[in-house]
């Protein structure tokens, strides 16, 4: 198999202004694996946050050439991924991309969706949230009115007092159910005080309130909330959530955190046998990305698959949405264009 990669910068169609930074634009980089006249392509984008650069991602490309190359149809995607995890343990995202552009390839070539090939439901997804950063008031009408094929917004909050403003503003303009996104930014008397006050507005849950080190406060906040609470700086790969069932209702699994597709169906498993919801998540990316996660969702409780939608050179078309339930694509592969 050959094995290649690009990088590009993605535009923000939006400055993304979360609890604690502002992002105009994004870098990931695309893996491409090629054999039999059939090209699979895989999607990194990574976060410094968790450790990861497009630098970092391709210098584990590099390392990972002789690997890949040494494969031959048919092989088992299973153990590429279990000799990636045990050569790269830390590189979820480069790993990530490689396993999504094997996987693809795999569905070109055996003539399957994603979805089929890991054996999945397609009528079962759910409906993805569309995200709302925070912003001055007439931005976020504005957003709204934009989001309208959405039933459910996520909106992001962590600005202190500016997060009564910003959830009056929305309520102003829709009704819809939101999703609450608070990136760490509260400490835990203003997380009780505003939950109990979030419960009122039709907020379904609220994610990661918390800094992911204060984990003793997360039980007491846990043990009081009146909305469930999500992990999602908290919980990166299957390890993590052991340690996380006394202090979250449910947690936000992200290919780019976990390590790839196959992980990510490993994580919802072991998620639920720990009584806990599941929702899956994306970063800024663009379609190929989304659209991978996307063949999993019908696993799992909630979506939030919009990277693809907060930018404007999108070089891919991949799932469709109907009413914000996800409308799997029927083509081999991921099934992008
Ligand atoms: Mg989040």
């Amino acid at each position: 198999m050959e094995f290649s990669w690009k990088e590009i910068t993605l535009t923000l169609r939006y400055p993304f202004i979360l609890s604690d930074s502002v992002i105009t634009e994004k870098k990931v980089v695309f893996a491409e694996c090629s054999a039999e006249g059939l090209i699979g392509i895989g999607e990194a984008a990574p976060s410094s946050y968790y450790g990861e650069t497009p630098q970092t991602v391709i210098a584990v490309f590099e390392k990972a050439r002789p690997i890949l190359g040494n494969i031959r149809f048919p092989f088992s995607v299973e153990s590429l991924n279990d000799e990636l995890l045990r050569s790269f343990p830390d590189a979820a995202s480069a790993r990530s991309a490689m396993v999504m552009a094997v996987l693809d390839w795999m569905g070109k070539k055996q003539n399957l969706p994603l979805y089929k090939l890991l054996q999945i439901d397609a009528a079962k997804t759910p409906v993805t949230s569309f995200t709302i950063g925070i912003d001055q008031p007439e931005v976020l009408a504005k957003k709204i009115s934009e989001a309208e094929n959405f039933p459910i917004l996520k909106i992001k909050l962590g600005k202190g007092d500016y997060d009564y403003e910003i959830l009056k503003t929305v309520r102003r303009h829709t009704g819809k159910t939101l999703r609450v996104d608070v990136n760490e930014g509260w400490n835990k008397e203003e997380a009780a005080k505003k939950i109990d006050w979030l419960s009122q507005q039709n907020v379904e849950l609220v994610e990661q309130p918390l800094p992911k080190e204060n984990l003793d406060d997360m039980i007491w906040l846990h043990q009081r909330s009146a909305l469930p609470v999500f992990a999602d700086e908290n919980v990166l790969t299957i390890k993590d959530i052991q340690s996380v069932t006394e202090c979250f209702d449910g947690v936000n699994i992200k290919l780019d955190k976990c390590g790839g597709l196959l992980e990510a169906v490993k994580m919802i498993r072991t998620a639920r046998r720990n009584s806990l919801k599941v929702m899956i998540g994306c970063m800024i990316q663009t379609s190929v990305g989304t659209t991978a996660m996307a063949h999993l969702s019908p696993l799992v409780d909630y979506a939030d698959l919009d990277g693809h939608l907060l930018i404007n050179n999108d070089p891919y078309k991949g799932f469709a949405v109907d009413h914000g339930r996800i409308q799997l694509p029927s083509l081999q592969g991921i099934g992008i264009h």
